[in-house]
């Protein structure tokens, strides 16, 4: 694993994980705000996510030429969350694939959201207003990246325009290239309704975007603890050196079990608050447990304990 110096961005930090597989880790508050991959399979070039930005995504995309020495042939879309899918205009020309649930998600959030930053530049400064109260270091890095992320989203908004996956796929496609092969793959959703992940077999290699948060809070309002949790389960009989996270660096198999036992601990959590009669209302009052002091976005782990404790657990 070694840093690539064959092209350089403000917005990401390329890393050789096996010949031809690179990971485009997001420099935080540039506008990439998620990870992303760069594969040469020989043949093919596949591009794993494409960022918050279409400015972002265009350096990815000219990264991807440099170091496959062709344009990019695939760009996969792994679940519906902006900061994933936003770049994917500068691959218009390209086929994009995802699962269904994943494509009709992106036509209907990504207008919305765009939308909402639009209408509403004024919450850049409330940021602004909260990073100048706030002391805790982590609650200001948090801030910090946010409006960074924010900002260059703002600076996007008018060139923003829909592109959607073009084809769509339910559990399972393999994609055949010269050298090697990958699979795109879905086992349902927790993260999201519908969460998929790149897997390199020989290389022992996965990319899983949001599945997987390495050194920051992992946010699952939008889907479902448990099933995530059965999904990594499901995940950890795969054979597998490195992985990708969506948020946060690169880390091994045991990565898997500390993003489970993530899971757990906030259900657990959510169930000694009920049963110590805590309520929504108090739940700040909850402390982060100390293994997970050091996480990036602290502001996640209330409020996924909220949502826990709105569905009933
Ligand atoms: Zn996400």
């Amino acid at each position: 694993m070694t840093v690539s110096t064959e092209f350089s961005s403000k917005y990401f930090s390329l890393i050789s994980l096996a010949e031809g597989v690179w990971a485009a880790l997001s420099i935080p508050g540039t506008g990439s705000w998620s990870n992303a991959g760069i594969i040469d399979m020989g043949d093919q070039t596949i591009i794993f996510d494409a960022f918050a930005t279409p400015t972002a995504a265009q350096d990815l995309r000219i990264a991807a030429e440099k170091l496959t020495g062709r344009q990019a042939t695939i760009v996969l879309n792994s679940h519906y969350h902006l900061d994933h899918v936003s770049g994917n205009q500068v691959f218009q020309d390209v086929p994009i694939m995802s699962t269904k649930l994943t494509r009709e998600q992106i036509a209907i959030q990504q207008p919305r959201l765009i939308e909402i930053f639009k209408n509403n530049p004024e919450y850049l400064d409330q940021v602004k207003a909260e990073l100048e109260q706030e002391e805790s270091y982590q609650k200001r890095q948090e801030l910090e990246d946010l409006l960074g992320e924010y900002s260059m989203i703002l600076k996007d908004t008018e060139r923003f325009k829909l592109t959607l996956p073009t084809i769509t796929f339910e559990d399972t496609i393999t994609l055949n290239g010269a050298r090697m092969y990958a699979e795109f793959t879905t086992y349902g959703g927790g993260h999201t309704c519908s969460d998929s992940f790149l897997y390199l077999p020989k290389e022992q290699v996965i990319f899983l975007a949001d599945l997987m948060h390495i050194g920051y809070h992992a946010d699952f309002r939008q889907g479902n603890v448990d099933q995530w949790i059965n999904i990594l389960e499901r995940v950890k009989k795969l054979k597998i050196k490195t992985i990708v996270s969506g948020h946060g660096g690169i880390g091994t198999a045991e990565e898997l079990d500390k993003m489970i036992d993530y899971l757990n601990t906030l259900k657990q959590i959510s169930v000694d608050w009920v049963q110590h009669e805590g309520t929504i209302e108090n739940i700040d009052e909850i402390d982060i447990p100390k293994r997970y002091a050091s996480y990036g976005a602290p502001s996640i782990f209330h409020y996924n304990i909220k949502s826990l404790l709105e569905k009933g657990i």
